[in-house]
């Protein structure tokens, strides 16, 4: 695969705006609603709902000429709230995640003003802190919100281990229960089949220290971590990566529309069981939410495409939370304008023909140029045991997030890193990556940045 399309010399934000930047289409409503609308018609596989509406033959729909609600005047207020699946506890759409919270109370308190309920975290977020920031932040208001925490509970923990670090959590947390607490980053089945996890839980719910139990995933094999725990009943909820780019009819759809345009694109269709496991979840009453929507995140280079004050982001929150099967996204807020420019999207429906544009457009720029969460093609490619897919997620956190400092923290957390890479040939994992990435070239760059 050639390595034009993987920029290791630059920031992945910045490099792959200029490298993509000349293929842009000159994206208008008229033109992607009438692509759209056209090729539907031509395939045979759609049908037309009404004046801007289409059903694809998978039963997903995309309503093209729906307006987005608009809110009243004042600041932007969370404007719809879901159960959460079977639990019993109610989320805002829109949650905010503690990834890189290390000690900003004020943050809470202003996501508490735009009506934020839910705050998602974990025992190893900023080394503890974040759940510290959290406790602090919320005390006075427990009785109005839910928390959600997470550990990863390999097979190799213990039962007693694992409420030792609920325990501190809670301290940390300055309550007495967490209302969802997930295995923390699953991807291995065997995470959920450990008895010592399953007693874990038990216990934990039997002294009402947990409300709902689950799992977190972003990696290869999520998809088979999910069937297995929906087949043994070990879920009340999941939060997954997902977005727009993991939905094989909006890939399709783009993709045929962007197909005119430039042959550099390809879409990757990391786990496409995923749609139809989220569904299977939420019928069968677990909690679905979702994170990583954003697809990297690479937010400023879309600024100059924004217009109206609508936002790359906003469209990307639109779509995931129109999706039937998802009840609620969590996102990393890390300023008050971005818990502003997130909570803005609550409530205001699917996205319409201008959103869509600018999810196509954020494609056509960064589609070659960003490791696709979840997707773990390159696994095994390393014979050094590089976890490459962990790696780029890694250089993610750093380069298209903006937290050198967190991504720094977060690489040393893993087990093997890429230091390897530097004096490797990079030969055994070229053409390892699906998405044509220059692997060896990223890992070294990245190693040399967060080392
Ligand atoms: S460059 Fe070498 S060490 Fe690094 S991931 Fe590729 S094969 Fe492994
Ligand atoms: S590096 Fe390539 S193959 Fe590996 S997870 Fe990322 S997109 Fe997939």
């Amino acid at each position: 695969m050639s390595t034009k399309r993987g920029d290791a010399g630059s920031d992945g934000s910045a490099g792959s705006a200029e490298s993509a930047g000349s293929k842009d289409p000159a994206w208008t409503r008229r033109r992607f609603l009438g692509e759209s609308l056209r090729r539907s018609r031509a395939i045979g596989a759609g049908v037309v709902l009404g004046p801007a509406s289409v059903a694809f033959a998978d039963g997903d729909s995309a309503l093209l000429g729906t307006p987005v609600v608009a809110r009243e005047a004042g600041p932007p207020h969370i404007r719809q709230r879901r159960k959460l699946g079977r639990t019993g506890i109610e989320i805002p759409d829109i949650s905010m995640g503690s990834f890189s919270l290390e000690s900003d109370v004020d943050l809470v308190a202003h996501a508490l003003d735009r009506g934020i309920t839910h705050f998602d975290t974990a025992e190893s977020y900023a080394d503890g802190r974040a759940e510290e920031v959290l406790g602090r932040a919320l005390v006075g208001h427990r009785a109005r919100i839910t928390l959600t925490s997470k550990f990863s509970a390999g097979p190799e923990r213990s039962a007693k281990e694992q409420m030792a670090v609920l325990e501190r959590s809670l301290r940390r947390l300055r309550t007495d229960h967490i209302d969802v607490y997930l295995n923390h980053a699953v991807n291995d089945p065997a995470c959920l089949a450990s008895p010592e996890w399953q007693a874990f839980v038990a216990r934990a719910k039997r002294e009402g220290k947990i409300r709902a139990a689950g799992m977190s995933g972003h990696a290869g094999r999520l998809a088979e971590c999910l069937r297995h725990g929906l087949d043994a009943g070990l879920l009340d909820v999941i939060l997954v990566a997902y977005n727009y780019a993991q939905q094989p009819s909006y890939r399709e759809n783009v993709r045929q529309y962007l197909s005119g345009l430039s042959s550099a694109f390809d879409f990757v269709s990391p786990q496409p069981e995923l749609p139809g496991l989220l569904a299977r979840a939420r019928a069968a009453g677990v909690g679905v939410m979702v994170m990583k929507t954003l697809r990297g995140a690479r937010l400023n280079d879309m600024r100059p495409f924004e217009k109206s004050g609508r936002t790359f982001a906003q469209a990307a929150f639109r779509w995931v939370l129109s999706e039937p099967a998802v009840e609620g996204l969590v996102v990393s807020m890390t300023s008050p304008a971005m818990i502003d420019e997130y909570v803005e999207a609550s409530g205001s429906g699917p996205p319409d023909a201008e959103d869509l544009a600018l999810l196509a457009r954020y494609e056509a720029r960064h589609a070659a140029t960003t490791c696709a969460i979840g997707c773990g093609d390159c696994a095994g490619a390393c014979p050094a045991g590089v976890p490459i897919a962990d790696v780029m997620r890694m250089r993610m956190y750093a380069a298209d997030y903006g937290l050198p400092t967190t991504a720094a923290r977060e690489y040393a957390r893993l087990d093997v890193d890429a230091a390897a890479c530097l004096g490797c040939s990079g030969a055994p994992c070229a053409g390892a990556c699906s998405a044509g990435l220059a692997i060896a070239d990223w890992n070294r760059d990245t190693h040399r940045r967060l080392a």
